[in-house]
């Protein structure tokens, strides 16, 4: 199905050409753990279809984005985030340069676990 850069690190890491350690994945979504983990726990959620950033998308994103967030919080207390309240997770999204986005592909950045975290 989908559309792939191949210039794109994580269209790379979908297509298994760049190994990753997986988290979940069904046909329009792999969730992969972030190589430099700012915290306990934390994943990047991707959608296959090759898109640069949340500033590309468009109504017809909507059921693939709301399927991306709601899967964040089962996935978070599966890899193991406290439960809300003590514990809980963030959601990030960095858009575009000055959003602090390094990858062009757009990815959902979930982070939880007991803090001190590293950053965030
Ligand atoms: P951004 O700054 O674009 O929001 O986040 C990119 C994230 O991708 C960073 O947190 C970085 O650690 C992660 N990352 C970069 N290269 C790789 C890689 O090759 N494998 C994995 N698993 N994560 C990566
Ligand atoms: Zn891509």
């Amino acid at each position: 199905m989908s559309t792939s850069d191949p210039h794109c690190l994580f269209c790379k890491i979908i297509e298994g050409k760049i190994p990753s350690d997986k988290v979940y994945e069904d046909e329009e979504v792999l969730v992969f753990k972030d190589i430099h983990p700012w915290a306990p726990v934390h994943f990047l959620m991707v959608p296959k279809q090759h898109m640069a950033s949340m500033a590309q998308v468009g109504p017809e994103h909507a059921a693939l984005l709301g399927k991306m967030l709601l899967l964040a919080p089962r996935l978070a207390r599966e890899q193991g985030c406290n439960p809300y309240p003590e514990g809980g997770f963030r959601i990030l999204i960095n858009t575009g340069a000055e959003g602090g986005q390094e990858v062009q592909h757009l990815h959902i950045h979930v982070m939880g676990g007991p803090r001190p975290w590293l950053r965030g």
